[in-house]
């Protein structure tokens, strides 16, 4: 049978993404350790990093940096001698930051240690306990209702020492310093989808970024969940301050259509562009409320923060079966997927890049446009044509309250056009940037 495919170029921002996605897979990362490293040091091959170690123990807000977690191996020996769990076969199958032990154990004495999830009986699922000191292994539920009675040979070479938390800065000035904040966790073990597309995606965009000119400085924070981003909030009250949109990447690969989830403030200029951009594209797209679970926004919003940072996903944590279970592989995540999520930020970039606040410099009565060249001298007609109508409405919404995209959405202008025609407007001294503050 023929088969229609999607020919991707090596060097197309798809197949880089894939790339890098194969690359991190295999790795078995966590909150600290030599996963974690190893993980920035690939992504800082392709953007210059700026590594932050914080040690174990350093206080961060109300919570304390864990010691560093790092595994050789765990394995786990049925009765007759073969083998139920291999972190070298699938890094899922130790439970994260497992403290060490080698015993040997009845079936009723392991099976507090074991997990599996009946929804999902053939994958293995994901489990951490990351401040809580345990130890454990991960099955297929399928193959954990078939273990026999007798003596299981546990093995967890891991060790729990003080060490540090890394993680990554990549900063692109801009003209002006209010910053656009991308965040990417990047503790997840031999997770595609959650969220090695997230960071994947992020590179790729850092990379597109870099080549553009840009009004604000773009900052993207590579770190680990929870514990990363509120290190670095905790360390970096400054930058906090200037960010003025933000975006957590998050679970960019899978087949689901586009989900963004609006920043706590739910009005921010973010949550409006955002819908904006999804409105007028083709793409189908969902639009859900914040709520105080998920991922790093949590802390970027958090009320002492409150940071206008929103989430962009595909389908949400926890809305798709193979979601922190062995399922979400190379397998779920498709380079269309990735590709359609990087175009869908960009997008979401190019309009707020292009948003300004202007504020009318003649707003007693319009100004005579005519005068000025910029409009027909000839009256009578029905309708101004588009781009002298675009000039009407800039000016008059040009009142400090009202950004070009609010003008746009009004006026059922597109925002490229309401732009140009503030741009001729500055130009002739009819508008000017309103204060950003
Ligand atoms: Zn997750």
């Amino acid at each position: 049978m023929k088969q229609s495919a999607v020919i991707i170029e090596d060097d197309s921002p798809a197949e880089s993404m894939m790339e890098m996605i194969r690359r991190l897979y295999p790795i078995c990362r966590s909150i600290t350790g030599a996963g974690l490293r190893q993980t920035l040091n690939i992504i800082g091959e392709q953007l210059t990093l700026d590594l932050t170690e914080v040690a174990s123990g350093t206080q961060v807000f109300d919570w304390t940096i864990p010691p560093e977690w790092n595994l050789r191996r765990a394995t786990l020996k049925a009765p007759d001698g073969s083998m139920l769990a291999d972190t070298d076969v699938h890094n899922l199958h130790v439970v994260n930051y497992s403290l060490p032990i080698k015993a040997r154990m009845t079936l009723a004495e392991l099976q507090p240690h074991l997990h599996s999830s009946p929804e999902m009986p053939n994958a293995i699922p994901y489990r951490t306990s990351y401040y809580a000191p345990a130890w454990g292994f991960c099955l297929a539920d399928s193959v954990r209702r078939g273990l026999a009675e007798g003596e299981y040979e546990v093995e967890i070479d891991s060790t729990l020492a003080p060490g540090a938390l890394t993680y990554a800065d990549y900063v692109l000035p801009g003209k002006c310093d209010e910053e656009f904040l991308i965040s990417a966790h990047c503790c997840h073990p031999s997770l595609a989808n959650d969220n090695l597309a997230g960071i994947a995606v992020a590179v790729e965009l850092a990379k597109w970024l870099n080549k553009r000119r840009r009004k604000y400085t773009y900052r993207f924070i590579f770190a680990p969940g929870t514990i990363g981003s509120i290190t670095w909030l905790s360390r970096n009250r400054d930058c906090a301050n200037r960010v003025k949109h933000g975006l957590v990447l998050t679970c960019l690969g899978d087949p689901g259509a586009m989900t963004y989830k609006r920043s706590r403030r739910g009005d921010a200029q973010i949550d409006r562009v955002v819908e904006q951009t999804f409105a007028q594209s083709q793409r189908p797209m969902r639009i859900n409320d914040f709520i105080p679970y998920g991922y790093d926004e949590r802390q970027y919003c958090s009320p002492g923060f409150n940071l206008p940072v929103g989430v962009i996903m595909r389908t949400p944590n926890g809305q798709y079966p193979e979601y922190h279970t062995s399922a979400d592989n190379l397998d779920l995540v498709r380079p269309e997927y990735l590709l359609d999520s990087l175009n869908a930020i960009k997008q979401i970039i190019q309009t707020i890049e292009l948003n300004t606040k202007y504020i009318n410099t003649h707003p007693h009565c319009e100004p005579q446009l005519g005068r000025r060249g910029l409009y027909s001298t000839t009256g009578g007609t029905t309708k101004p044509p588009g781009y002298e109508m675009a000039l009407l409405w800039v000016l008059n919404y040009s009142d400090g309250q009202h950004d070009l995209l609010d003008i746009a959405t009004r006026s059922k202008i597109p925002l490229e056009t309401i732009a140009a025609a503030a741009d001729v407007l500055v130009e002739k001294c009819l508008l000017r940037v309103a204060d950003r503050h």
